[in-house]
């Protein structure tokens, strides 16, 4: 129980996932989006889990994807064509061009997979992005019901909801300790990274409460990015010399910053404006403020140096980095892109460039 079995889930997300669905004996659902809520899959009796993981190898899925796709993508193709994991759902949201073209590749290569795909707004902010967001996400429900023959259980989704919003409130107060120096960046993002594919039950159960492991000494920094690979890649910044004491990713503070309002009448319109308010967007939303909001939490935070965690082939991340890089500039902060591929850690070429920001700082 508590950090050890968290940080073992972390490193090891397949293992733990393949063990969840035969201990409960449902319906395996897999999100591939942070904006996919894992608390409807829940309501339709399913075990939901984010995917995460990136593996160094995936030979069927570059049979059948094109050369210039994230390898976050490539490996979640690769464990469902491999039948690695006994997956019965997919559920893809609107965002990047790689991922909105998941589902036509699975009907060809997987059609007994069950696959549902929630049509976001691209544009967040306003009434109609949340009105969309409401039509996306009934549509949504309604494809999802068609494709695993299962209703849509209102109690049971009011359950999940409240259950995954304490997860996410849990998550968001390791985040907010980096900052503090209550917290260290190993324990929040192996909490981060357990959340995406244990029950939330036992989540809660095994998280500790109590901040615990304050942080050590370290150039404070901020780390963005929309997928952290592994919990390798933490422990390696940190070993380099780095402290992270804000996060912007999708697998951390990103999508823990989500909330319901947990007592609207209708839920699923709550939940689905949730999605367009998110207050920490991803890249692939257009919120014309994002570069500075992130500057500004960078320089809340104490940061003096900024590393953006990019997927190779992430265009959404590509188009942002500029604009970020300068919105952290303009309040004293440098940054430095490091692009992951086919890897869980760091290049030795990018352990060097961590060290050479490093010895750069005033
Ligand atoms: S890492 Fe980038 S390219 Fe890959 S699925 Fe996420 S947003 Fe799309």
């Amino acid at each position: 129980m508590g950090w050890e079995r968290l940080l073992e889930v972390a490193r090891d997300p397949v293992a733990n996932i393949r063990a969840r669905v035969e201990r409960e004996g449902r319906p395996l659902a897999i999100a591939m989006s942070s904006y996919v809520p894992l608390e409807v899959l829940d309501a339709f009796g399913c075990s939901a889990v984010r995917w995460g993981p990136v593996c160094e190898d995936f030979p069927r899925a570059d049979g059948v994807m094109q050369a210039y796709a994230c390898s976050f993508i490539r490996s979640a193709l690769e464990m469902l064509l491999s039948r690695n994991l006994p997956a019965r759902l997919v559920a893809t949201a609107s965002g990047c061009d790689v991922i909105t073209a998941v589902p036509g590749m699975l009907s060809v290569a997987r059609p007994d997979l069950a696959t549902a795909h929630l049509r976001l707004p691209i544009r967040v902010d306003g009434a109609p992005a949340r009105q969309q967001a409401v039509r996306a996400l009934v549509a949504f429900c309604e494809e999802v019901r068609e494709r695993l023959g299962a209703p849509l259980d209102l109690n049971r989704l009011d359950q999940a909801a409240r259950i995954r919003q304490e997860v996410r409130s849990r998550i968001a107060a390791c985040f907010a300790g980096l900052a503090s120096g209550t917290f260290s960046a190993v324990p929040a993002y192996g909490a981060a990274l357990a959340a995406q594919s244990m029950a939330p039950e036992e989540w809660l159960a095994a998280f500790p409460g109590a901040s615990a492991l304050p942080s050590g000494d370290g150039v404070p920094v901020l780390l963005s990015g929309e997928t952290v690979p592994s919990l390798e890649v933490i422990e390696e910044l940190q070993s380099l010399g780095l402290r992270i004491v804000a996060d912007d990713t999708n697998t951390a503070a990103r999508e823990a910053s989500r909330r319901v309002h947990l007592e609207a009448s209708d839920l699923v319109e709550a939940i689905a404006v949730s999605l367009a308010d998110r207050p920490w967007h991803s890249p692939e939303r257009l919120v014309p403020d994002r570069p500075a909001a992130v500057a500004a939490r960078a320089r809340e935070a104490g940061a003096r140096a900024a590393i953006l965690l990019h997927q190779k082939f992430c265009d959404p991340c590509a188009f942002e980095a500029p604009g970020l890089a300068a919105a952290l500039r303009e309040v004293g902060i440098p940054s430095l892109v490091l692009e992951l591929d086919r890897q869980r850690g760091l290049t030795g070429g990018q352990r060097t460039r961590v060290q050479t920001l490093l010895e750069s700082l005033p």
